[in-house]
Parts: structure tokens; sequence; C-alpha cells
């Protein structure tokens, strides 16, 4: 889940961008370009990052990701890859920032672990303390957690798909560390910038996401803040990863067509002034765009097979899935 850094990042200005994980200047020269935005890479420490970084509110991350708020969804595989880490330390006091609806926190208490939690959607958070009974979620952002209860600290603070939101990851793994007792731990996840990908993914773009991630450049920051790197997994592709794949590969050209306006991604609707956006959203789809959908869906149904005939390939060729997963200590 997004956004729990402090929410006035300053951005870092338009020429001759600094890495914002390792400091280093890094050339003028846009490898991508997406709206006003530029994406750089930075040769010293192997992040991708975009430039301008300015975090939205909480208001927005609600507006965007609203609708993961009041259910329960499945553990994604960083969070059971800690689960299972036999490195992680399996008992003490844990705080997950950005807990979402609270999914993790509750398997984490049912592991053994005395739980709290942060999240900024206020849907989200109560439906953690209501459903779920977890009794300490804040709404606060670590930033303002570490602030309003300075001195409290973890045995574990986990955060994951958090860090590619940030706009200065060096700021925000600080406020970690201010909540990480000594030798305590961090887990966390982020997509991984070298997963399988055939086409654009767009939730991967700003101002949702800022920073991309691969394991160099993540153990390259999380060594020089401190930490002791003990685990590293990168998902590997599964089937459904490879019919996404395959199936974006296919282009018809058919959904572009038909859906018109309402067929704006979310990479597009991001970009979007608030109204607009909302607009974007909640624009019911017409019986042609609904038809479009179901065969869009169809198509999706006949790359399972291929997948599912490729994935031994798949596996043996090291093809990566989405998540990059690290547990860490501090030093
Ligand atoms: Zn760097």
């Amino acid at each position: 889940m997004p956004g729990l850094n402090s929410r006035s990042d300053a951005s870092l200005g338009a020429s001759s961008p600094a890495c914002p994980a390792c400091a280093k200047s890094v050339p003028d020269t846009a490898i991508e370009r997406y709206g006003n935005y530029g994406l750089f890479r930075c040769a010293a420490c192997d992040l991708h990052f975009w430039d301008p970084r300015v975090m939205p509110d909480a208001h927005w991350y609600e507006q965007m990701y609203g609708g993961r708020d009041d259910k329960l969804l499945p553990l994604e595989p960083g969070h059971k890859y800690f689960l299972g880490d036999s490195l992680a330390p399996g008992r003490g006091e844990l705080l997950d920032i950005g807990c979402g609806t609270g999914n993790f926190l509750a398997a984490a208490r049912s592991a053994g672990y005395a739980v709290s939690g942060t999240e900024l959607d206020r849907n989200a958070a109560q439906f953690a303390k209501e459903k779920l009974g977890l009794p300490r979620v804040l709404g606060l952002t670590v930033s303002e957690f570490a602030d309003k209860y300075p001195g409290e600290q973890f045995d574990v603070v986990t955060f994951f798909e958090v860090l590619e939101h940030q706009a200065s990851p060096i700021e925000f793994l600080q406020k970690v560390k201010s909540c990480v007792r000594p030798r305590g731990y961090i887990a966390l996840s982020v997509p991984n910038r070298e997963r399988w990908l055939t086409g654009p993914d767009v939730l991967d773009y700003p101002p949702n996401h800022f920073l991309r991630w691969n394991a160099r450049s993540l153990r390259s920051l999380l060594s020089a803040q401190g930490f002791e790197i003990l685990s590293v997994k990168e998902q590997p592709a599964g089937i459904v990863h490879a019919a996404q794949m395959i199936n974006m590969s296919l282009r018809t050209g058919l959904s572009g067509r038909a859906m018109g306006m309402v067929a704006a991604s979310f990479r597009d609707v991001m970009q979007m002034a608030p109204k607009e956006a909302a607009a974007a959203l909640h624009a019911a789809a017409t019986p042609r765009q609904r038809a479009v959908q179901f065969l869009g869906r169809m198509k999706y149904m006949a790359c399972l097979p291929i997948a599912a005939a490729a994935y031994p390939y798949l596996r043996m060729r090291g093809y990566k899935g989405t998540y990059l997963y690290f547990l860490a200590r501090l030093l």
C-alpha cells in the first residue's frame, strides 16, 4: 500500500537530477518520459527513478486504490516470504507500515507477533479494526508515527509495496530506523524491475510509483543505511503472470477502439486533476464496452493454457515475477 512518508517531499528539480538512493548525480538524459516526468538511471547504484517526485496526499491514494479498502485481500507473496522466512525472528513486536485492511497483520498475529499497523486510508483502517479485531491501526505516516511516539521501537518493522512510492527513500528509511530496536529487523517487498514485462505496467508510473528497484539497487541502499541483508527473494514468473504477459503481447486493438474515453488506463487517470480522475474512475461502462471487456476476459482465458505449456521453459530460463523481497537486520 502506498504513500507513507512525509506529505511534503520536495522534488529535485528538472535539471541534473541526483539519485534519491545514493545521492550521485546522473546524466540529464531521461531513458523514458511520461507526462511531465523523466525516468533516470543511476549508474552507481542501478536505481531507476522518476523526476520530479512529489507524493500525492492521502486522498489521492484513497481515490486510486478505492475498492481495495473494504475487503480482506489474500496475502501477497512478500507477506508469505516473510512469514515463511526461517531467518525472521518469528516473534516479538511488529509494526507494519501501510497495513491496508490488515490481512498481513492478522496473519502475523496468528504466527506469534504482537502487531501494530499504520494506514492512511480510513476505510481500510476501519476494516482492520472492526472486522479483524486489530486494536492498533493508526492513521499516521511513518514520519508522524515516529514524531508522535518517540522512543517506541519494534523488533520488526515491515513495509510491503511501499518503498517504490517514496519521493525520498533515505528519509523514509531513516524514519523506519527510528522505530526499529537495536539489532531489530526490517522486511519489505517492492515490484522487481527485472520482472518479465511485454508492455508497460500501468501501475508503475508517477505519481503512483517514483522508484524502480532491482535486487542490486535495493541491496545497495539498505547496506548504505546500516542494514545487514539476511534474505533476498525474487519471485519467479508464475502461470498467471505468464498469461498476463502473453495476453499483453497479443494486442488486438479491439479494446482501444471501442473503449474510447473510459479506456483511459490507470496510468493516464493518475495524471488527471482530482475531479476529472473521479469521473473517469466512476464512469459506467456502456453495453458495447462491457462486451469488449467480456471478449478481453475470453482472450486472457485463452492465454492460460499457453502459459501453462510455456511454464517449464520460463522457469528454466529464469523469467521473474513481480515481487522482490528483502529481510535485513540493523547492524
Ligand atoms: Zn544511485
